[in-house]
């Protein structure tokens, strides 16, 4: 291990963090039933890298990424965007700069059945009354291999496409940050393995920071850091994640827990 258990403050990298986790607590209810999902987390996310979340189930992923990405509010703790407190912005505000500044990618797509794909994708962009640039566009959606789908609706479309729209769809913006939750969850190994490639290509080659919570062991692989949870702590990181490591490091968590 790397000393991760011991830090205060974890960090993977050493430049300017994307986001910044300053013991953050989430409670869930009050009294004798209250569940601490997480208790006081810090870490720091670096601009331009690809960090896994992982942790047996219960242990507070979804949480954490729902708080760092502004769609949970934590009980307490800091949560910096940049410069930007998240914690203290009101709903309004928050919901502008998710949609500025964040893109999402879901296990089950969360696609607009009604909309084409070249609508889908451009959706956060309309969002904010801009319009896609049509060079930037096309780009992203050569980069996903949709060009020749733009017209269909996402019921025309295989898991492993409509994934790909979800991620142009999350690239459109230029976001500061990309949070992907379990997103090959639905999708067959192979299709999967494409999934993740496209979102190692979007922080090898497009310099984006991706912070993805997975169970799979070989979607981590392809991370730059991995992070683990068990019982709303972060207990471990590892840089350069391989499948055996990571295998290692569950099974590790599993027997602890
Ligand atoms: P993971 O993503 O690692 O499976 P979660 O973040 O979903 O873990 O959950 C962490 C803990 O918080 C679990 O004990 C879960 O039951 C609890 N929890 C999550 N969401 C809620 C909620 N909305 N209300 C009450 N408890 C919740």
């Amino acid at each position: 291990m790397n000393g991760w258990k011991r830090q205060r403050h974890n960090t993977v990298g050493t430049v300017t963090p994307a986001i910044q986790l300053r013991e953050v607590t989430k409670r869930y209810g009050k009294g004798p039933q209250a569940v601490l999902a997480l208790d006081r987390v810090s870490a720091d996310i670096t601009r331009g890298t690809f960090t896994a979340v992982m942790g047996p189930s219960g242990s507070g992923k979804s949480t954490l990424l729902h708080c760092a990405a502004g769609l949970d509010r934590p009980t307490t703790g800091s949560i910096r965007l940049g410069s930007t407190e998240l914690v203290r912005l009101k709903e309004a505000p928050l919901t502008r700069l998710r949609r500025s500044s964040m893109g999402f990618v879901f296990q089950a797509f969360n696609l607009v059945p009604s909309l084409t794909v070249e609508q889908n994708i451009t959706l956060p962009l309309r969002l904010q009354g801009r319009r896609a640039e049509r060079a930037w566009l096309g780009e992203i959606v050569a980069r996903v291999g949709l060009t020749d789908r733009l017209n269909h609706v996402p019921s025309q479309l295989s898991g492993g496409q409509q994934q790909r729209v979800a991620i142009a769809r999350a690239l459109v913006n230029r976001p500061e940050v990309i949070f992907a939750d379990e997103p090959t969850g639905s999708l067959d190994p192979g299709t999967a393995g494409d999934i993740i490639g496209l979102l190692r290509q979007a922080v090898t080659d497009m310099h984006q920071t991706v912070v993805m919570v997975t169970h799979d062991p070989v979607a981590a692989a392809h991370a730059d850091a991995a992070v683990f949870l068990a019982n709303g702590h972060i207990v471990s990181g590892m840089a350069s994640p391989t499948v055996e490591r990571v295998t290692a490091a569950m099974a590790g968590l599993r027997g602890a827990a």
